[in-house]
């Protein structure tokens, strides 16, 4: 039996069917009568509250394939979910089966070769303690506790992007469970349209169920500015970076991120909510050179707090670990890519995040070029690769009540940011995804036809649809 669309709820399903699926499965599976559900369908962003009917705690490959056909066959709707970050919840929904990964973490490292074979459940966390083991890295995100699933079929932007590129550009292959039960292989040589679909293209088509990566020596230290500067000359630090990023080597990587001081017991309590501007950089290379090079970001004005420093890798990737911990605060987050940052650009940022409704809320702005624009945009689904910057909107904040007021700030601040952009959007920042096209196209632009293609080959019912979705045709 083949349903379409998937709106089944598992209360539905013949419950002979039902026991039949808990007897095969390795793992775990939680339904509402459990004491384990309230916390197992927690997601990062506190804001999501949905109620799957039932969440399929995989182990291993057996367990997903079971789960993939057993949704498929009862006409269920799937939420695949791995380190559970995804601002727009789509690791969760209302009424289906969750294929969820996040016991299936391995990270198996070949130093001799510098690759890793890494679990789709993975953490960044658990990435960087075992490649670190060997003073290798991969190049995966800013937090730790991350998943490297869905963080890596997005794209994956890291402190190590400039020099690396992102996590897609360094993926030499994955294995898959695709909507029709298959098990398969993709690399350079193996399903190339999937291989080429999932470097960028999301969760659209299939589960990955392990990666493996390309490693770079780096560390044990590094050298990590974060230089909070005053608000007030923000203006002055923002213009600074803007110009002093076009000439930069690929080995540094920055950002510029306009935030209040955090309201955490790391942080003196007279100086909590205080607004600032940080400047944040990476050094890919020795960490004693590191500190030389990255000496003109701390000098541009007085700074408020220095944190900047030699540090071990991994205490660099947990840095921000402790401001953005699971299921605290409420979230809604966008992002558009510029080629450059004009001075009525910078103004307009600047203003808005003077206006900032929540002081937990981030504007971040990466600098990208570097490896990420040297590779054509042909070679990865991932969309056009030509902007100098992404801005995010990453508004965040404790009070439920102000959900309505927040989400229309942010809306209204990326409208007026698209009128400085082409419109692509980077979607892993992004709250809005379900229902229309538009996400896609604005994802993947010259791309977004051949994922179409693909998408139809593989995934025709639209199978995986809770992700930046490319529609199967007919
Ligand atoms: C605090 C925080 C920090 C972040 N930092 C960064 C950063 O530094 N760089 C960056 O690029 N992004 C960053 N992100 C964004 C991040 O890339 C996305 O939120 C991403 O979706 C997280 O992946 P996940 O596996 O944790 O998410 P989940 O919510 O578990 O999954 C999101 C979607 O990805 C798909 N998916 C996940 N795993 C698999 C799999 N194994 N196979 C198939 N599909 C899968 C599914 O469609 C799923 O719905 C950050 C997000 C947060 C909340």
């Amino acid at each position: 039996m083949e349903t379409n669309p998937l709106t089944a709820n598992t209360k539905e399903v013949d419950s002979t069917i039902l026991e039949e699926f808990r007897v095969g499965f390795a793992g775990s599976i939680f339904s509402s009568d459990d004491t384990e559900y309230e916390s197992e369908r927690q997601l990062w962003n506190k804001m999501i509250d949905k109620h799957p009917g039932l969440i399929a705690q995989c182990t291993g490959v057996h367990d997903v394939i079971q789960a993939v056909n057993f949704a498929r066959k009862n006409g269920l709707l799937v939420a695949v979910r791995g380190g559970g970050h995804n601002v727009a919840g789509n690791a969760m929904n209302d009424g289906g089966l969750v294929i969820d990964l996040s016991h299936m973490r391995t990270v198996l490292v070949d130093p001799k070769n510098k690759t890793a074979v890494i679990q789709g459940g993975a953490t960044w966390a658990d990435v960087d303690r075992e490649t670190q083991a060997f003073d290798l890295v991969c190049p995966g995100g800013v937090v730790s506790e991350t998943g490297v699933g869905g963080l890596t079929l997005g794209g994956g932007l890291s402190w190590l992007r400039r020099k690396v590129g992102m996590s897609i550009d360094n993926i030499v292959g994955a294995n898959m469970v695709l909507a029709d039960g298959k098990y398969i292989h993709v690399s350079e040589s193996e399903n190339q349209d999937l291989f080429w679909a999932i470097k960028g293209g999301g969760g659209n088509f299939g589960i990955v169920t392990s990666f493996e990566f390309k490693l770079y020596d780096l560390g044990p230290e590094v050298m990590f500015v974060s230089c909070m500067y005053p608000r007030d000359v923000g203006e002055k630090v923002m213009k600074w970076w803007v110009q002093y990023t076009r000439q930069l080597p690929d080995e540094i990587t920055s950002d510029c991120i306009h935030w209040s001081v955090p309201a955490h017991p790391a942080f003196p309590e007279e100086m909590h909510g205080t607004p600032v501007t940080v400047l944040a950089a990476l050094y890919f290379g020795s960490a004693e050179e590191g500190q030389k090079v990255l000496q003109p970001f701390r000098e541009v004005a007085e700074p408020f707090l220095d944190l900047s420093n030699i540090y071990p890798y991994g205490a660099v990737q947990q840095m921000f670990d402790p401001f953005l911990e699971k299921g605290v605060l409420n979230s809604y987050w966008k992002s558009l890519y510029v080629d450059d940052l004009s001075e009525s650009l910078q103004k307009l940022i600047l203003d808005r995040a003077n206006q900032s409704p929540a002081p937990q809320s981030l504007i971040s702005i990466r600098n990208l070029h570097g490896a990420i624009g040297k590779v054509p945009t042909e070679d990865t689904a991932f969309g056009d690769r030509s902007a100098r910057f992404l801005v995010s909107i990453d508004t965040m904040w404790e009070d439920a009540s102000q959900n309505d007021h927040n989400i229309q700030w942010t809306r209204d601040f990326f409208k007026e940011l698209r009128q400085h952009s082409k419109g692509q959007v980077y979607f892993n920042f992004n709250s809005d995804m379900s229902g229309s096209d538009h996400l896609a196209k604005d994802s993947f632009g010259a791309n977004y036809e051949k994922l179409v293609a693909i998408k139809t080959k593989f995934d025709p019912h639209n199978f995986f649809r809770l992700n930046a979705n490319i529609r199967p045709k007919g």
